[in-house]
Formats: structure tokens, sequence, C-alpha cells
């Protein structure tokens, strides 16, 4: 599928319209398991892009996710933010030669965040949300439901990466919190499509 400018710009705003209302939810998942200011970081960095976007207007989709990665990475510290600048750098540089397909883009995305963060599905991070949800994206069985059963299911594994890994066992049992913000993203999607893919 593919979006116009002014969706793209619609489904990120969306988002950060999200992270916004779950500030609390999102720093009390990283209390349990990392050091408690996802939502507050987050937050900060979605509000700069929905200012930026704002602001620039940009004409073009490539535009809408530099701008998107630019404001994530200069105003989220921590490995959150890394990883999703180089989600939306992905997805800008694609998009400039010429691909237009959004599953594809996401795909990709999610290949270079796996590859930044030597990283694959299993190891709850946000790669559990992003792998099989741009995966059911391709194949049109995205639902809502699907993306809150990717959250859940990073409660029965054992971080492997970042902050939470140090846990170890301690770890299981609690959501990824990055999978939760993630899942708000493709929430915002669903929505704006406004019907199941
Ligand atoms: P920090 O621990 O630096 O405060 P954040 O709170 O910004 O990091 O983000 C932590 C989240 O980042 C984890 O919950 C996990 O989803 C993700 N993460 C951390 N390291 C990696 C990695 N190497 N690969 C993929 N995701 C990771
Ligand atoms: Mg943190």
């Amino acid at each position: 599928m593919e979006l116009t400018v002014k969706q793209t710009v619609s489904w990120i705003t969306r988002w950060a319209d999200y992270i916004n209302q779950h500030v609390n939810e999102l720093n009390e998942l990283d209390t349990a398991i990392g050091d408690g200011d996802h939502g507050t970081n987050l937050n900060r960095g979605t509000q700069a892009v929905k200012q930026a976007l704002f602001e620039e207007k940009p004409k073009t989709i490539q535009m809408t996710y530099r701008t998107t990665a630019m404001s994530l990475v200069s105003t989220i510290g921590g490995a959150s933010g890394a990883l999703l600048g180089t989600a939306f750098l992905t997805m800008a540089r694609l998009t400039k030669e010429g691909e237009t397909k959004l599953e594809v883009l996401l795909s990709e995305a999610t290949k270079s965040m796996k590859k930044r963060g030597h990283s694959d599905v299993g190891m709850k991070t946000l790669i559990d949300l992003w792998e099989p949800a741009s995966k059911a994206l391709s194949q049109h069985r995205l639902t809502y439901y699907k993306v809150e059963e990717y959250v859940e299911n990073t409660k029965k594994m054992k971080a492997a990466k970042g902050r939470s890994s140090y846990l170890r066992e301690r770890s299981i049992g609690h959501i990824d919190p990055v999978a939760k913000s993630s899942s708000y993203l493709f929430v915002a999607l669903l929505e704006e499509l406004d019907q199941k893919y």
C-alpha cells in the first residue's frame, strides 16, 4: 500500500498523540525492566517530530521521514532514539530511491534496526513488534488484535539486548516498553488506513 504525504504526516502525528496519552504507562513498563524514562523520552521525541512536521510542512514523503528521523535522534537519548532514528532514515533513503510500498519500507526499516542493534526476533525488543507487524502488513493481515498479541508475546521472552538484559530471568513476565510504544505506531497506521490490512 502507498500513503500520500498528507497521510504520512497524519500517521506520524497520530503516533505522537498516542505516545502523549500514554507517557505514564510507558514509564511504568520501563520502570519494571529498565530505567523508567521511556515514556518521557519518547514523548519529548515525538512532540518534537510533531512540531517539526507542523513547521516544515514537508512536500515529499522522503522529507517527512527524514524530518521524523532527525527530530527523534536529536531529542531522544538511549537505544530507542538511535534505533527508531535508523528506522525512519532507512524509510527516507528508500523513498528517495523510488520505493513507494509502505510494507517494503517498514520491513527494510526493521532489517536496518536488526543490523544496527545486532538483534533479532525473540530478544524482547522493538524488533518483536516491527518484524511480525510489517510481515502481517505485507500479507494484508495486520489487525489491532494482532498488534496487541505481538506486544503480549514479549512478556514471556527473556531480554537479550539493552538494559533489561541485565535482569536475565527477572525480565520475564514484563512487556518490552519499546515494543509497546511501537505498537502505537502500527495502531496509528491501521487507523490511518482505516481498514484491515
Ligand atoms: P536505554 O536503556 O538506553 O534507556 P531506551 O529506554 O531508550 O534505552 O530503550 C530500551 C529499549 O530499546 C529496549 O526495551 C529494547 O526494546 C530496545 N533495545 C535496546 N537495545 C537494543 C538492541 N541492541 N537491539 C534492538 N533493540 C534494542
Ligand atoms: Mg530507558
